[in-house]
């Protein structure tokens, strides 16, 4: 019979991630399908409150490890602390979110425990009671569907595959105590360098994507190249949605060429078969061609809408839903106006 361990770390304020909300769901219907049993593993500063917040989840026992040496990432106390609630649960199915802090020692906890390990994962179901676990492969070209006999078996759930989990309530929390020897504590985490919130332009959690492609530093009707516009407008509508921003190749590469650049473009933007293939309900792409080495990174967008001078544009051939034949400065400029009303 097979156990489910949900487990996941508290944020800076001791609440659950978003990724663990959604991870939780993956993990309770599960257990559901197989009618196994779901235990709760916690980790961080102090998980009370995290326990609390998912306490209607139906668990039969929800296991903290908890204190200062749990605060923040680090993967000697993470493993440790991963590994002995591995043990303590006797799960033959652990489940985590594959967020930076997991993704990395989840892995190296499957091995302590001498099971297997799967990665961003994007479904999961039983049949049967087999278990089938699904991801992408080759840049989210092709979906496997996979099964595995080797406990326990540790998988990590990529983020936006599943609804977040809802439901507060008193958790009763039981402690698993965790000696760290001092070749544990060596790495101290001493602060965090992260960019303002506004200044950070990937918002994987955003309703809207919206994508620059190289048309907006090219010479414009005359003759001239408008970047300090292209920047208010683009900046100004991120200002005023809150949209992700993504990028073509063609622009993030021309600051390699010397040409001149968006300054707050960088290659992680980029969107596309060499680039990322982020998940949003909308798609905006402005001043982009829509070739299909950049399309390809749009699989996941649902409604599409692009802004292009040329009605011959990739965009027109099949790829987006409206395709707006226009200047894009100048739509970009009247949306931005009617947002700020
Ligand atoms: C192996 C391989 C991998 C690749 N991987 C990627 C990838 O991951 N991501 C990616 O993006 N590309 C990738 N490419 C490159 C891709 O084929 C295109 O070259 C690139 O996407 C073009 O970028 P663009 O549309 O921004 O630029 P351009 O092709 O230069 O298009 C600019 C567009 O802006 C329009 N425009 C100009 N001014 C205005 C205006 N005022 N209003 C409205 N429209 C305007 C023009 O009509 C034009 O359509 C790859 C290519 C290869 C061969």
């Amino acid at each position: 019979m097979e156990k489910i361990l949900f487990v996941a770390h508290t944020d800076a304020s001791g609440a659950l991630p978003r990724n663990a909300l959604e991870t939780l769901t993956a993990a309770k219907d599960l257990a559901a399908g197989l009618g196994a049993e779901l235990a709760v593993g916690l980790v961080g500063a102090d998980v009370a409150a995290a326990a609390d917040s998912i306490a209607a989840c139906g668990a039969s026992a929800f296991l903290g490890v908890s204190g200062p040496d749990f605060a923040d990432s680090r993967y000697s106390s993470d493993a440790a602390a991963l590994e002995a609630l591995g043990k303590n649960s006797g799960a033959t199915i652990i489940v985590g979110p594959a967020t930076s802090r997991f993704a990395r020692v989840l892995p190296g906890v499957a091995q302590r425990l001498g099971g297997a390990v799967d990665t961003q994962l994007a479904g999961l179901t039983a049949t049967n009671g087999t278990v089938s676990a699904v991801r992408w492969f080759y840049r989210q070209r092709m979906e496997g569907t996979l099964s595995r006999t080797a406990r326990p078996w540790v998988l990590t759930i990529a983020p936006g595959s599943f609804a977040p989990f809802e439901g507060a309530g008193s958790a009763t929390l039981e402690n698993v105590g965790v000696d760290l020897d001092a070749a544990c504590k060596r790495t101290t985490v001493v602060g965090i360098e992260a960019p303002a919130a506004d200044a950070q332009t990937i918002r994987p959690d955003a309703e809207l994507l919206f994508v620059a492609g190289a048309g907006w530093t090219k010479k414009q009707a005359d003759g001239q190249v408008h970047l300090d516009v292209a920047e208010k407008c683009i900046l100004g509508f991120l200002d005023a949605t809150k949209a992700s921003l993504g990028s073509s190749k063609s622009l993030v590469d021309i600051s390699g060429e010397g040409q001149k650049v968006l300054p707050f473009m960088s290659h992680l933007h980029q969107v596309g078969q060499t680039g990322a293939t982020p998940r949003h309900p909308k798609g905006l792409a402005t001043c982009c061609h829509g070739e299909e080495p950049h399309v390809v990174g749009w699989r996941f967008i649902g409604e599409r809408r692009a802004v292009n001078l040329d009605a011959g544009c990739g965009w027109a051939q099949g790829k987006a839903d409206v395709l707006y034949v226009a200047d894009a400065f100048a739509v970009v400029a009247k949306v931005n106006e009617l947002l700020a009303e």
